[in-house]
């Protein structure tokens, strides 16, 4: 999952150093402060323990405490569990993207494609480790995480792979997480009930697909590999290269690679929400995550919308 995980948001502790105007959260540190000026010694320890600010604080807040973001999963996999039997049902259904089918459909088995990280397991308490302590995402702590095996499902997605399961549509789970990471989160899914007909529904990276250049994390390769074998009915993610190749990731190539696909949205792939990282925020500073953070943070801030 190295693309992935790479672009978790960043630690900014920098953030309100040099600000002219006190932010809302920097004035409630000094209120805090000022009120613990009559308190004993040991008890204004808390204030030098307040965690620095970080840019993904609310994006985390919002992805595991509200219940919007948990209505929004759950519509996502209701919806798609109400289309099954009509997709079932249609031998040309193909939830394909075109430019990855190459073989003809006729006789294939169905299946059903999804990614695993934020669209079918929860890792924010990941992300809120990393805040808490003040950290970035590193390839160690994210693999410590993965082998506690804890992540819960994704609202609504434990439901829909069962139904689909029960229907007898294969579910086919397509990670970038590492290869050595494969068992740990093949138990993760089994303990929580995720239908795992075999090993091979799993297919990480360094999958191996005859024909078919491997480039970097794509996950190209492996689809058409799903595609050769099965008849695919839906694809679930929370990345729209969970769904097909991006030409170009800036804001405007990752719209036009979906262009095409505007009308399968919500019928034959699904999008689950995630604004706690994703190929969306390098987009924004040329995918160059060798630059310093404040640039990077700059570039972000210079990619939005003022009127
Ligand atoms: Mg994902």
């Amino acid at each position: 999952m190295r693309i992935h995980r790479l672009s978790f948001t960043l630690v900014l502790p920098f953030a309100l150093a040099g600000c002219a105007t006190q932010s809302p959260h920097a004035a409630n540190i000094s209120q805090r402060i000022a009120t613990n000026a009559i308190a004993s010694p040991s008890e204004t320890a808390p204030v030098a323990d307040t965690p620095a600010p970080n840019d993904n604080l609310n994006a985390l807040v919002w992805q595991q405490t509200s219940v919007e973001a948990k209505l929004i999963s759950e519509q996502a996999y209701r919806d798609a569990a109400d289309r099954l039997d009509a997709a079932l049902r249609d031998k040309s259904w193909d939830a394909l993207a075109k430019d990855e089918r190459a073989n003809p459909l006729k006789g294939l088995p169905p299946a059903v494609v999804l990614d695993v990280d934020e669209t079918v397991l929860d890792n924010s308490p990941y992300q809120a480790r990393l805040i808490r302590d003040g950290k970035e995402y590193n390839e160690a702590t994210w693999a410590d995480w993965v082998r506690e095996e804890a992540a819960l499902p994704i609202p609504g997605a434990l439901a829909f792979a069962k139904i689909a399961a029960g229907k007898g549509i294969r579910v086919i789970y397509v990670s970038n997480r590492a290869q050595d990471l494969n068992d740990a989160t093949l138990d993760n899914l089994r303990k929580l009930g995720f239908p795992i007909a075999d090993k091979d529904v799993f297919l990480g990276l360094g999958t191996f697909v005859e024909g078919c250049e491997q480039n970097g994390s794509e996950k190209t390769c492996r689809r058409q590999l799903i595609g050769r074998r099965y008849r695919v009915l839906m694809q679930f993610g929370d990345q729209i290269g969970d769904f097909t190749g991006i030409l170009a990731n800036t804001p405007d190539g990752r719209v036009q690679a979906m262009q095409p696909y505007a009308g399968w949205i919500g019928e034959r792939w699904f999008v689950l929400p995630n604004p706690t990282y994703g190929s969306w925020e390098p987009a924004l500073f040329n995918n160059d995550w060798s630059q310093p953070a404040g640039k990077r943070r700059q570039s972000k801030l210079d990619g939005l919308r003022y009127k």
